[in-house]
C-alpha cells in the first residue's frame, strides 16, 4: 500500500489516524457486530456517535449554547438556497462576490428576493478581497452574505466585513476548522465537509437559535426548513450517518492535535513554505494579492499553460496529486487543508524547486 499527497481542493485528504481507525471498526463497531454503515441512526450506538461529535465541535470551535448544530445534507449548495428560504423575511439580502461559490449563492437567492451585491473582487478575477469596512448595507437587508475562504481563488477574508448590524452569513466550506473562530460573529457559519473535515454527503449547519423559525418563505418544503432539523436534533429522517461518524472522528483528531489554535499555527507553517517558495521563484507565481491569501486553497502559474500541464503531469508521477486548477481558471492549485501533513508541502516545493530548474 502506498499512499500519494493529495492537494485535491475536495473531496479531499483525511488523517491517516482517522482512516485506519475507522478501518479497524468497519466491520464491527465498537462490539456492535455491525458497521457504522449499517446500524439504525435511531440506535444507542449511533445516539452517542452524533451526540459526541457535536459536543466535540461545541468544545472546538466554543459554539455558545444560543447556537445549534445541524448535520444536515444537499452539499454546501443547498444552502444557497435553504439560507433565502429561511432568513429572507424582508426578501432582501446582500452579497460580497469575492468567486465562484459566492456569485453562485447569490444567484439562488435571487430566486426568492432582491439581492444586492454590495462588494465583488471580480473585476481582478477575483484576486483579491475588496475594502469591507464600509459596505453600503441595505437599510432592510435580512443578511450579508459572504464565502469566507475561496477555494477557487484562493483567497480569505482575514477580516470580517463590518455588516452595520445585519446578520453575517458565512460558507467555510474549506476553512472550517482551520483556525479558530469568534462563533458570536455570525447568524450562520456553514460548510460542506468534504474539504476539510470529513467525506462528501454531510452539509455543517452553525445557526444562532433566534434565526430558527417557522416563519419561512411560502412553499419552503419540510426539508429545507431549519426548525425540522433543529427540533429533530438532526434526525428527522435518516441522516448521513457514517458521514458524521468520520467527522466525530476528524474532531476528536483536531483535538488530539491541540485544537484549533495549534491547527492554525501547523496551517501557516505549511502554507509560508509554499508562499515563500512562489514569492522568491522565477518559473512559477501566486495568483492572490499577499494580504488576502488563503492558508487552504493556494493556487499559483507559469504563465505557460503548455508547461502548467507539464507540471501536473510530472508532479503526478511522483505522488503529488491533484494540483491541476480549477476547470475555470486553469493553471495549479494547492490545497493543504489540515490533514495535508507538513512533509506533504515540502515535498511538493522540493519538487517545483527541480521542476523550475528542469524547464527554466
Ligand atoms: C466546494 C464548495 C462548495 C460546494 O459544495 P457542495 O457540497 O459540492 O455543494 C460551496 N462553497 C465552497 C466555498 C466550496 O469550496
Amino acid at each position: 500500500m502506498s499512499r500519494v499527497y493529495n492537494f485535491s481542493a475536495g473531496p479531499a485528504v483525511l488523517p491517516e489516524e482517522v482512516l485506519r481507525e475507522a478501518a479497524e471498526e468497519m466491520l464491527d463497531y465498537r462490539g456492535t457486530g455491525m458497521s457504522v454503515m449499517e446500524m439504525s441512526h435511531r440506535s444507542k450506538a449511533f445516539e452517542e456517535i452524533i451526540t459526541t461529535a457535536e459536543q466535540d465541535l461545541r468544545d472546538l470551535m466554543g459554539i455558545p449554547d444560543n447556537y445549534r448544530v445541524l448535520f444536515l445534507q444537499g452539499g454546501a449548495s443547498q444552502q444557497f438556497a435553504m439560507i433565502p428560504m429561511n432568513l429572507m423575511k424582508n426578501r432582501v439580502a446582500d452579497y460580497i462576490i469575492t468567486g465562484q461559490w459566492a456569485k453562485k449563492a447569490a444567484k439562488e437567492a435571487e430566486k426568492y428576493g432582491k439581492v444586492n451585491r454590495i462588494a465583488s473582487s471580480e473585476d481582478k478575477t477575483f484576486s483579491y478581497i475588496p475594502d469591507c469596512s464600509d459596505l453600503p448595507v441595505s437599510e432592510d437587508a435580512d443578511y450579508v452574505y459572504i464565502c469566507e475562504n475561496n477555494t477557487i481563488y484562493g483567497t480569505k477574508f482575514k477580516k470580517l466585513p463590518d455588516t452595520k448590524g445585519k446578520i453575517l452569513v458565512a460558507d467555510v466550506s474549506s476553512c472550517f476548522l482551520s483556525e479558530p473562530v469568534d462563533v458570536e460573529k455570525y447568524g450562520i457559519i456553514y460548510g460542506g465537509v468534504q474539504k476539510n473535515i470529513g467525506p462528501a454527503g454531510v452539509v455543517i449547519v452553525i445557526i444562532r437559535e433566534d434565526l430558527i423559525t417557522e416563519d419561512v418563505l411560502p412553499g419552503t418544503p419540510t426539508m429545507l426548513t431549519y426548525k425540522t432539523h433543529a427540533d429533530a436534533k438532526s434526525l428527522y429522517n435518516t441522516p448521513p450517518a457514517y458521514g458524521i461518524y468520520i467527522c466525530g472522528k476528524v474532531f476528536k483528531w483536531i483535538k488530539s492535535m491541540g485544537g484549533l489554535g495549534a491547527m492554525k499555527e501547523r496551517n501557516e507553517k505549511k502554507a509560508k513554505v509554499l508562499y515563500d517558495y512562489l514569492d522568491q521563484s522565477r518559473l512559477f507565481k501566486g495568483t492572490v494579492v499577499k494580504e488576502d491569501r488563503s492558508l487552504m486553497n493556494v493556487p499559483f502559474v507559469t504563465g505557460d499553460a503548455g508547461l502548467d500541464a507539464k507540471f501536473v503531469k510530472e508532479a503526478k508521477a511522483a505522488g503529488l496529486e491533484n494540483l491541476k486548477g480549477h476547470r475555470t481558471v486553469g493553471g495549479m492549485r494547492a490545497s493543504i487543508y489540515n490533514a495535508m501533513p507538513y512533509e506533504g508541502v515540502e515535498a511538493l516545493v522540493e519538487f517545483m524547486k527541480k521542476f523550475e530548474e528542469e524547464n527554466l
